[in-house]
Order: structure tokens, then sequence, then C-alpha cells
């Protein structure tokens, strides 16, 4: 494996004890750099590798059907690693606190985690690295290239980092190899006795591994994804059947939310179900349109890495200052336009405003756990127009879209958000009310791209 998708947190002599990987981002067990680099160190040591997840409550604002989700995932990935003799262990509570008693009470040697540019699974990393004592590796398995190795600023725009992207992709696009199973299941035990009940998570239903607010009488209606299978399998099936019905025409049908053009893939991607470079090696394979193939690869590679960018290195990637300057300039001079109609948050939340065709996209997104890429661009703008100030236009997308979207809670959401109300990696346009040179999107501009009304009737009860 290539070393610099490798960073030392702590460094260190190993201790006697297994190597553990903490499992954050990267849900899977096929095609997981920070899993085979976790293995890879077992061997040299000899020493058996272990897998431990931790559970945070109230993570990002996620609600129960991204636990239930997750959680199902997690019951796949036991599963699968049952069968290569690796224990799972599962913890709830701050990581930050548990994983340095796991660590402890289990004698681990060295530890491993995979990376996430969010600020969340920073400070976790903050807080576990100076409470133990054993070498800490953090492992890039999200990106093809690695965060750090794409670029070391943030860049300005998809066309400054994709030459970076290119020019590093054959070092980093290498074939996984397979991982090896442990010898045998290996009996670990706490040293205390103190951490050892952990639930074995195939064992129970989801209903006793959820966080109690979310368990069935706490939980509000939206909350199964059912449209959503979750889980490795279910993630592969999911991009087999893109690559066999839908690849061929997605440069045509990208755009249009009538159709079912994309891969919907991107819950998959964000739990990790499914690496992006498996993906795109099989992307490769196909010999699908070229055309799409190239606009494919553009989105799940260039803008995908490039909102891990605008993540990693704008610490405030959530907030009104980390809008580039000329877009914080125009929407400064515009702050005190009339807007024509303003909502609450709970009105945009029940899809109540005048326009049905916003109302059919949160419609969507409350129904599916899922709206259409092209109207998520929609949606947000019109969160601008009709909120008090940009400020609470970002608030309100972000809740939103981190309670509703499986995909949430992701770079690429709070990408998405700063781009349509922010400017983030776009250019300054023709000025106008309250949008001021920010990119514009219109209702008229819709009905011009697809069947406005096929969609509302879609989203409509
Ligand atoms: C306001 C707004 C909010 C968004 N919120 C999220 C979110 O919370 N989570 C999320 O994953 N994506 C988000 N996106 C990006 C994009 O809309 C979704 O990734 C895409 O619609 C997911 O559907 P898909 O997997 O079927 O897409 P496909 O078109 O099949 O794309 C395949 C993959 O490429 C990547 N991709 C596609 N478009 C983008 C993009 N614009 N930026 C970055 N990566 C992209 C994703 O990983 C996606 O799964 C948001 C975009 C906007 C404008």
């Amino acid at each position: 494996m290539n070393s610099k998708r490798i960073r030392t947190l702590k460094s260190g002599k190993s201790g006697n004890g297994p190597v553990a990987y903490w499992m954050s981002r990267d849900q899977r067990v096929e095609d997981n750099w920070a899993l085979l680099f976790a293995r890879g160190i077992a061997l040299e040591a000899d020493v058996p590798v272990v897998v431990v997840f931790c559970l945070a409550n109230g993570f990002l604002g996620a609600v129960r059907r991204h636990y239930e989700f997750m959680l199902r995932g997690l019951q796949e990935v036991d599963e699968a690693l049952a069968k290569k003799k690796i224990p799972f262990f599962f913890l709830s509570g701050d990581p930050g606190k548990r994983i340095p008693e796991f660590v402890r009470e289990y004698g681990i040697g060295t530890l491993v985690t995979d990376f996430s540019p969010l600020r969340v699974k920073r400070r976790w990393l903050e807080k576990v690295a100076p409470e133990i004592e054993v070498p800490f590796f953090e492992v890039d398995a999200h990106n093809i290239v690695p965060c750090w190795e794409a670029s070391q600023k943030q860049e300005y725009a998809a066309y400054t980092l994709r030459p970076k992207l290119y020019r590093l992709l054959p070092e980093f696009l290498e074939e996984y190899p397979e991982l090896e199973a442990n010898i045998e299941f290996p009996e670990i035990s706490a040293s205390s006795g103190k951490l050892e009940t952990f639930p074995k998570i195939q064992e129970n239903s989801i209903e006793a591994l959820l966080p109690e607010e979310f368990r069935e009488e706490n939980a509000n209606s939206f909350s199964k994804p059912e449209y959503f299978e979750p889980g490795e399998t279910a993630a592969r099936r999911m991009m087999d059947d893109f690559f066999a019905r839908k690849l061929e025409s997605y440069f045509t049908l990208r755009n249009d939310p009538t159709k079912d053009g994309i891969s919907n893939l991107s819950p998959y991607l964000h739990f990790g179900n499914i690496s992006a470079q498996r993906v795109v090696f099989e992307l490769e394979k196909t010999k699908a349109d070229p055309e799409s193939k190239k606009a494919f690869f553009e989105e799940i590679f260039v803008r995908k890495e490039l909102a891990d960018n605008f993540c990693y290195y704008k610490l405030f990637y959530d907030n009104f200052d980390g809008f580039p300057e000329w877009a914080r300039k125009t929407l400064n001079y515009h702050r005190h336009d009339r807007r024509d109609h303003l909502y609450t948050l709970e009105e945009f939340e029940a899809g109540k405003t005048h326009d049905p065709l916003w109302n059919a996209s949160q419609k969507e997104l409350l129904i599916r756990g899922k709206m259409h890429g092209y109207m998520r661009m929609y949606w947000a703008k019109k969160i601008l127009e009709w909120s008090e100030s940009p400020e609470k236009a970002l608030e309100i997308a972000i809740y939103l879209n981190n309670r509703y979207e499986l995909d949430g809670r992701d770079p690429n959401g709070y990408t998405g958000i700063a781009w349509s109300i922010g400017g983030v990696h776009d250019r300054a346009w023709k000025e106008r009310e309250t949008f001021g040179k920010l990119r514009y999107m219109s209702y008229e501009g819709c009905k011009r791209k697809f069947d406005v009304k096929s969609y509302i009737s879609k989203y409509s009860t």
C-alpha cells in the first residue's frame, strides 16, 4: 500500500497486544485501506487484528433513519469480520473517552483509524491521541488520492484541483490486496473486566442498539429508509445495477429529477459501505458511452474529493465566514433586500412554501431520504432567497440536509450547500436582488430543463 495514504498521529513503540482498527467513516470489510494497513502491521508483529466501532449519540443531527441504516450495515460488517476470525467490538458513548478506555483495557498494541475532514472526527482524534500510550495512525481510506496528498491548500474550484488529482491518480489507484484472516479467532478480554459486556451486534435487534431517543416509541414518522437497503452487499448491488442499466445514459439524464438516471450510491459512499476506488475500478471496466463515463468519473472523483479538500482546509466549512470574499461581499451588500417570501424552519421542513416544485423536493427528501442532485441546488438556493439572512439560510439548509438526507453529515453536503448559498467553488454571475452575484436558479429555468409537473405530481401527496 502506498505509505503516503498513512499519517502518524502518535509515534512510539507498539505494545504486545492486538492491533485495533477504530472504524468510523469507512464501514466496510472489503476494499478498506485502513483495515488492510492494520492487518499488515498485525501480521508483521505476529498479533491479531481487531475492529472497534464507537456509536456516538447525536452525531451531527443524525436521527433514527441514519442510525438504523448504519447499524444494519455494521451487523453485516460484524458477520464478514467473523468469517475472517476478526473480532468486532461495539462501544457507545463519546469516542474521545471510550476509545482510550478500550485501548487500555484490552491492551491494544497499535491503534489505526480512518480519515474524515469533519471537525467532529478531528476533535475525537485530538482527545484520543494524548490519552493512549501506543502508536496511532490515520489512513485515508475514503479518497482515491489521500486528501493531504491531493493538495496542501484549499483549492479555488474544481479546475484547480482536477489537474493535481489526475497527475496523482496512477500513483494511488492501486488494486486492493485480499484481507488476510486472523490465524484463529482471538479470545481477548479486558484487564479489569469493566468493559467485558459489549453487545454482540449481530445477535441484537436494531431496536436494542439504537440510542434511546431514537427507539420506536420516540422516533419520528420519517424514520425508515425504505428505499435503501443498507450494507456492503446492497452497495455492490446498487453499483452493479447502475452500471448495467443507467450509466449508458448518465450524461443525458443525470440532471433530470423525473428520471431514474443517477447511481444512488451516495448513502453507501457516505457510510463507507463501498469504496469510491472500487467504483472507479469497475467503471473503467465498463464499455458504456465515453461521455457518460467521463461525467460520472468527474462526480465520484473530482467533485467528491474537492468536497473533502474544502472541509479539510476550511475549518469553518459550515459558516458564512467560510464563503469566498467576493460572495461575502455581495451577500452583505444585498443583506437588506426585500424578500417576497420568508419562511420559518418549520414551514420549510413541512414543505409548506408557495412553490410546489420546492415543496415536492422537500417531500422527496422526507419520503425517500435522498433528494435528486439537481433539485438539491434549487432547494438550497430557494432557502437563501426565502430566509431573512444568508446565515439563517445556511443554518436551515444544513439542519434539514443533515436530518433527512441519508447521505447527509458529509463533506459533500457541507460543500454543496456552501456552493449553493455561498458561491464556494463557483464564480460571480449577473447581479440580482438578495442573491447579489451568486448563481441564481428559477422555477422557469427548471421548466426548460425537465418536466416540472411530472416531478411535482410524483411527490404531491
Ligand atoms: C445543496 C446540496 C446538498 C448536497 N448534499 C449532499 C450530501 O449531504 N451528501 C452527498 O453525498 N452529496 C451531497 N450533495 C452532492 C450531490 O448532490 C450528491 O452527491 C448526489 O446527488 C448523490 O446522488 P448519487 O449518488 O445518485 O449521484 P451520482 O450523480 O450518481 O454521483 C455519484 C457520486 O459522485 C459524488 N458526487 C456527485 N455530485 C457531487 C457533487 N456535486 N459534489 C460532491 N460529490 C458529488 C457523490 O459521491 C455521488 O454519490 C449535495 C449537493 C448540493 C447542491
